[in-house]
């Protein structure tokens, strides 16, 4: 493909520039029209209650099934939808379909409460409408706000603090709840971590993954939860693959994880079923 465009010059003397540059438009385009022809999926990974060891929610994760490349990690065109300002309609799908998928499984559960996370990109945070988005996507789905969450890494919310915090003061106000993703990668301050009406931190899977095999990334673990519960947020560990992981986060008095040991993020059809059948985990 990459004679599609241009003349020698580039493929002279920057051909990987060029390449990347037309792989770059080609993706965007192509994310364009998945976005427009419905071709976007969710798949869903539960979060499990460790004092139940209940399934009790879940968070949505996008899948771009792409015509000729296969399955596009989010990872891989998050970005390209951050810089060209597609993220800000993509985003909104993910909030309306996430909500909607809960409120159904819900309601075929006879009314069992389902919690569902959504994660918002910086593009979408800086928008002085995402509350208005956030409030009529609910109205839109039936979904309860407080059965919301959204989550925002550390970076998201440390630059601007002001402007930050009255952003989130609007998203509170909604009565959804907020978490931070990747929490312990990041710079959070914590002066601002208590200013922030911040219900959950979300343990990033770099400290799981170490549990028990590097005694610092205990340590640290096990200085989050307690920080999580003197501040009176809920703490969910990331990425237990495990069950010594397990194990340790149970002892530590961590409220819920999320991982490969429990299940990978799963197809809406596996995920209701997983929901609807009680949810019985390995814990
Ligand atoms: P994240 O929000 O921190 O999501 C967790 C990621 O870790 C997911 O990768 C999940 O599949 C993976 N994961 C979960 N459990 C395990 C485990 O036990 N072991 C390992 N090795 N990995 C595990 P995924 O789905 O590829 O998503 C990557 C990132 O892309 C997400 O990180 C999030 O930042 C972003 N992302 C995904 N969906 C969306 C979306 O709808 N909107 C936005 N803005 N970002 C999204
Ligand atoms: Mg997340
Ligand atoms: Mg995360
Ligand atoms: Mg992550």
């Amino acid at each position: 493909h990459a004679k599609a465009v241009g003349g020698g010059v580039f493929a002279t003397y920057r051909p990987r520039m060029r390449d990347g540059l037309v792989e770059r438009l080609e993706l965007e385009s192509d994310l364009r029209a998945a976005l427009e022809n419905g071709e976007l999926r969710l798949h869903y990974q539960p979060t499990v209650d460790l004092e139940t060891s209940q399934v009790v929610g879940f968070e949505a994760l996008i899948r771009w099934p792409h015509p000729t490349r296969g399955m596009i990690n989010p990872l891989d065109f998050i970005p390209i939808a951050e810089a060209t300002g597609l993220i800000v309609p993509l985003g909104r799908w993910v909030l309306h379909e996430a909500c909607r998928q809960a409120v159904e499984w819900s309601a075929a559960s006879g009314g069992r409460p389902l919690k569902m996370s959504v994660n918002v990109s910086v593009r979408q945070f800086d928008r002085a409408d995402l509350a208005e988005t956030v409030a009529a996507v609910l109205a839109e789905t039936g979904m309860p706000a407080d059965r919301l969450c959204l989550e925002m890494t550390e970076s998201v919310l440390m630059t601007d603090t002001e402007a930050n915090l009255e952003q989130l003061v609007r998203l509170k106000a909604l009565g959804l709840t907020l978490a931070i993703d990747d929490f312990g990668t990041g710079y959070s301050s914590l002066a601002y971590l208590r200013r922030f009406p911040v219900d959950t931190l979300k343990i990033d899977r770099s400290f799981v993954e170490r549990l028990g095999v590097i005694a610092d990334d205990t340590a640290l673990t096990d200085t989050i939860v307690r920080l999580g519960r003197s501040l009176g947020m809920a703490t969910v560990a990331e990425g237990i693959e495990e069950f010594g992981q397990l194990a340790a986060l149970r002892e530590m008095g961590c409220g819920f994880a999320q991982g490969y040991y429990f299940s990978r993020p799963v197809p809406a059809d596996e995920a209701g079923l997983l929901f609807l059948e009680g949810a019985h985990t390995p814990a």
